[in-house]
């Protein structure tokens, strides 16, 4: 029965996506945007590098419209994302952005903030998002100064003045959120989103699909994490990276063996007496579970894990 269910609800999805893109793509054709639930649009990120020429294009964002208004859920890694999100926004409604929410620090989901200051939102984040901001803001002008523009400023990095502490709903008229905020998982800033209506969840990079996760908070932390996330009431799983999910169950199987992977090889190498370059070398080095960009982030993975597994 149970299997039957979700085979059902497979199929559902697969012809709400269908019908959803033949939609979106009528509408917003530009910006490849797809209602993948009832008012919740989203833009599927590429997977590709931090150095790569598109680098600005690689998250997952999008919006949710209520009777009242508009909220974004993340703004892509560049101001010109930013630009095409509110672009195809308007292609489908004019009432008022009325929140931007950020679901963690990192560039490719907050640096196109700016391209919405106009519309006058509240910017929401995690209560450690504004600080974490603030912090990096040369960073980001030193790293990510094509993203934003020739003569950006400090100011232009926009940080949250909505700072979520605990579960916390938002009324978009007729319809409501529920933003949860986590401890130290993927990063130290982290919250997820419910539309409550079709029970959606817009979990950031808390879930990874199709490309490795990128580990730089706690991966112990981020395993709790992931029980928690088990508990929600959902029915659909957009992950920061890759491809929707018709469940959380399949939206977190490859993450969560992969982080089992990590901890259990990290944890003998660590007992082994191993230097840290050791452990890099040889955990998961043929990559079993064939994450996209595996090369590129794994070791890096690694290390982290160790450093935080070695005083244990
Ligand atoms: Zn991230």
């Amino acid at each position: 029965m149970a299997t039957m269910r979700k085979d059902f609800s497979i199929a559902c999805l697969v012809i709400l996506t269908i019908s959803s893109i033949a939609f979106a793509s009528e509408i917003s054709s530009d910006f490849n945007l797809i209602e993948i639930a009832e008012k919740n649009y989203v833009h599927i990120g590429k997977h590709a590098s931090i150095e790569a020429e598109k680098n600005d294009d690689i998250a997952n964002i999008g919006f949710i419209v209520g009777d009242t208004c508009v909220a974004v859920i993340d703004t892509g890694g560049s101001i010109n994302i930013g630009r095409k999100l509110k672009k195809s926004i308007r292609k489908i409604t004019k009432k008022p952005i009325c929140y931007v929410i950020n679901t963690h620090i990192h560039y490719d989901h907050i640096l196109g903030n700016k391209s919405f200051a106009e519309e006058n939102p509240d910017f929401v984040g995690h209560k450690n998002l504004r600080d974490a901001i603030n912090q990096n803001k040369k960073f980001f002008l030193s790293q990510f100064k094509k993203n934003l523009s020739k003569d950006a400023e400090e100011s232009d990095i926009i940080s949250p003045n909505i700072l979520i502490e605990k579960s916390t709903k938002l009324e978009l008229g007729n319809r409501i959120l529920t933003l949860i905020p986590f401890p130290t998982s993927h990063s130290h800033n982290d919250i997820v989103v419910i539309d409550e209506k079709t029970k959606t969840l817009w979990a950031g990079d808390l879930i990874f699909r199709e490309r490795i996760p990128s580990l730089t908070g706690s991966l112990k932390g981020w395993l709790k994490t992931i029980e928690k996330l088990k508990t929600l009431d959902t029915k659909l799983v957009i992950p920061g990276h890759g491809k929707v999910a018709s469940s959380l169950e399949v939206a977190l199987k490859q993450q969560e063996e992969y982080f089992k992977i990590l901890l259990n090889k990290t944890r003998e190498a660590i007992a082994e007496g191993k230097f840290i370059n050791e452990a890099v070398e040889h955990i998961d080095k043929e990559n079993k579970l064939k994450w996209l960009l595996h090369d590129y982030q794994h070791s890096t993975n690694v290390s982290k894990t160790y450093t935080e597994l070695e005083w244990e």
